[in-house]
């Protein structure tokens, strides 16, 4: 058993209203793909945590030999993030929230533009890479944010979704504009996934 890289629910050419082709291809492709071949090559003689589902695995760092744990957390970390990633942007995604999870956002933040605003800050307040999360912390959302590919999984909260603020995920189309890139995710945000996510823990 190992990790292995899960494949694009989409074409990389499917995201343009915020992510040009050429960097899904290469942050997919290149950049996931790395973190699953090194997570895979640190975990190599560790069978029982290489059995582990991604999420379980970094919810769980105690029972990584301490020799390895850092690479688990950048590596492992890199996988379970960017999997979240890929499957909570679409195509046909954007727009805004609905049901039980825009009820949760609006009695937390009040209106949605103060969700996306303090995204947007968490975003831009992270020095160097990282990402901006919303999450659910003890059933309750949060907004978050880690550096280089530590997760919410970590501290025991539950992602719903993130944005990748490492220059990997937007230089090309946006070079040093990481605001600019922050506010054209939303146009992808998929709010049937995340809201799935929001269901199933909370
Ligand atoms: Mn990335």
């Amino acid at each position: 058993m190992s990790f292995s890289l899960p494949s694009l629910p989409y074409a990389a050419d499917s995201l343009e209203k915020a992510i040009d082709k050429a960097t899904m291809e290469i942050h997919h492709g290149r950049h996931h793909k790395a973190y699953v071949d090194n997570l895979n090559a640190a975990l190599v003689g560790h069978d029982t945590l290489l059995v582990k589902p991604i999420d379980q695995l970094m919810g769980e760092l105690k029972d990584v030999p301490e020799s390895i744990r850092q690479k688990v957390i950048n590596n492992g970390g890199g996988h379970a993030n960017h999997s979240l990633f890929w499957a909570t942007m679409s195509p046909n995604g954007g727009g805004e929230p609905t049901g039980r999870l825009a009820d949760a956002i609006k009695s937390t933040f009040g209106e949605f533009s103060n969700l996306k605003a303090k995204i947007k800050e968490a975003a831009l307040a992270r020095f160097g890479s990282g990402w901006s999360w919303l999450v659910l912390a003890s059933g309750k959302l949060e907004i978050s944010s880690t550096a280089n590919q530590d997760t919410p999984l970590m501290v025991g909260n539950l992602p719903l979704f993130g944005i990748d603020v490492w220059e990997h995920a937007y230089y090309l189309r946006y070079q040093n504009k990481r605001a600019d890139y922050v506010d054209a995710w939303w146009n992808v945000a998929n709010w049937d996934e995340i809201t799935k996510r929001f269901e199933k823990g909370s």
